[in-house]
């Protein structure tokens, strides 16, 4: 039965541990910060969550009656918890089997799902002046870019890093929860999406690439899906995605497409940290084997406009006088856009610490140097190509005297270069933050340009 008033009611039955508990108060608390309200009897409210037990027999019995029950009174039921990813002995979904009606079942910590169904059924209502909070949660970075991270802890040991031991392996968010952070975000405002973790080509790894749903859709959690469905939704808000820390397995060529179709920003931040094989088997890097050069050439016939980001380290324990060459080299050849090189410095804790002949620091520094000064000049090569092009920017911040700072897309805020941007010829038209102007690039230098709106 429907209650009269306009707001939604969503009535909620909670079973189950004290994990359990936890993912209940979640869902409410992204109910009522969507501006949904909660119902304390069936017949008052419009759908009704039942979140289950799956531990023992009598758990399941329990839960599946609860299920039976919200189904008679109500009518309108979605189903999350660990029941719901429970299979028989058919290797059948047991929700589905008992009680075909559900609208939709999901597995345990899964609030973007049960979100997504929800909206689904419920459409959300959404009341900037009441709701608790804000739509798109708290966030730290200006109100038209946002970070949005995708997963925590690395499956990787890379000799020179401890981030493994302190955050432990990869965990993948659920893709449902992303995008529905990254609508929150986009609903907000934010015109720049930067997507991050330790290592977002493995994203999904850990849940075996499990298929999550968003808005009614089978997504996998795997890199291209998200990837994909996130340049979808930033093309409805005219919107930028950027991505960040892509290592080079073999099916990043396949985002390469989707960049140069214009759906996410032809921007790959590759950190490569070394050329040579040797180097790079010491340095325990994940794909390590790949021919970087080869990839990198063919990334760029598919996407002329590419920009390629990476970091390097100058100096790592064992490096030679010839394999820091052969990174010169792999550098004149790849000619990089965005590059950070650092002179390896030991971290405590690092396994790297411990291998034969360290490089002595003021080699370590000097090679650091060598690669910027190298850099300085590909850069600058690349840069003033740029003079002459009419390019989009997303302006960062507006001066007194009315010129602006913005970025294009081969540019990531904080680490890359920027436009200085001068104040509009036109007396009535203003740069304004947050918002993308068409400039004519003027002049550039190793990192910057300056351009006319
Ligand atoms: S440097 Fe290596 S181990 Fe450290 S977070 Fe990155 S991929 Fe993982």
């Amino acid at each position: 039965m429907s209650n009269a008033s306009s707001t939604p009611k969503v009535g909620f039955v909670s079973l189950g541990c004290p994990k359990a508990l936890v993912d209940s108060e979640q869902i409410l608390t992204q109910l009522r910060a969507e501006g949904y309200d909660t119902a304390k009897s069936y017949d008052g409210a419009d759908l009704v969550i039942v979140n289950t037990c799956g531990f023992i027999d009598a758990a399941v019995q329990e839960s599946l009656d609860a299920i039976g029950e919200a189904l008679n009174e109500n009518g309108k039921v979605i189903v999350t918890g660990c029941l719901g990813a429970k299979k028989d002995a058919d290797g059948d979904d047991i929700i589905q089997k008992v009680h075909p009606k559900v609208l939709a079942v999901t597995g345990p910590h899964a609030v973007g799902e049960v979100m997504s169904a929800v909206h689904q059924h419920l459409p959300k209502p959404h009341d900037p002046f009441t709701d608790l909070v804000p739509a798109q949660g708290v966030k730290l970075t200006p109100k038209h870019y946002a970070y949005l991270k995708i997963s925590e802890g690395c499956n990787h040991r890379c000799s020179f890093c401890i981030i493994p031991s302190m955050r432990g392996d990869l965990v993948s968010r659920p893709v449902a929860d992303v995008m529905l952070e990254a609508e929150n975000l986009f609903k907000a405002g934010v015109k720049e999406l930067l997507v991050i973790s330790q290592d977002t080509s493995a994203y999904g790894i850990d849940v075996k690439f499990r298929t999550g749903f968003w808005n009614g859709k089978p997504i996998k959690t795997h890199m291209t899906q998200l990837v994909t469905a996130l340049g979808e939704l930033a093309a409805q808000y005219g919107a930028w995605v950027r991505l960040h820390y892509v290592y080079p397995y073999p099916h990043v060529d396949e985002i390469i497409p989707l960049m140069a179709q214009g759906h996410v920003l032809p921007y790959l931040d590759v950190p490569l940290q070394h050329a040579h094989p040797d180097v790079l088997k010491r340095m325990k890097r994940p794909a390590s084997g790949e021919k970087n050069i080869e990839r990198i050439a063919a990334w760029r016939k598919m996407c002329p406009d590419l920009t390629i980001r990476s970091t390097f380290i100058a100096g790592f324990p064992g490096e030679t006088e010839a394999e820091f060459e052969y990174l010169l080299d792999f550098l004149k050849e790849a000619k990089i856009d965005r590059l950070g090189c650092f002179a390896y410095s030991p971290v405590e804790g690092a396994t790297a610490n411990a291998l034969a002949n360290p490089v002595p620091e003021e080699v370590r520094e000097e090679r650091r140097a060598r690669v910027m000064l190298l850099q300085e000049e590909i850069s600058k090569k690349r840069m003033e190509a740029k003079v002459g092009k009419t390019l989009r920017v997303l302006i960062d911040e507006v001066e007194a005297n009315g010129n602006g700072v913005g970025r294009t897309t081969a540019d990531a805020p904080e680490i890359d270069g920027v436009v200085y941007v001068k104040r509009p010829f036109e007396p009535h038209r203003q740069l304004k933050v947050g918002e993308f102007v068409e400039v004519d690039v003027t002049a550039a230098d190793a990192h910057d340009l300056w351009a006319e709106a």
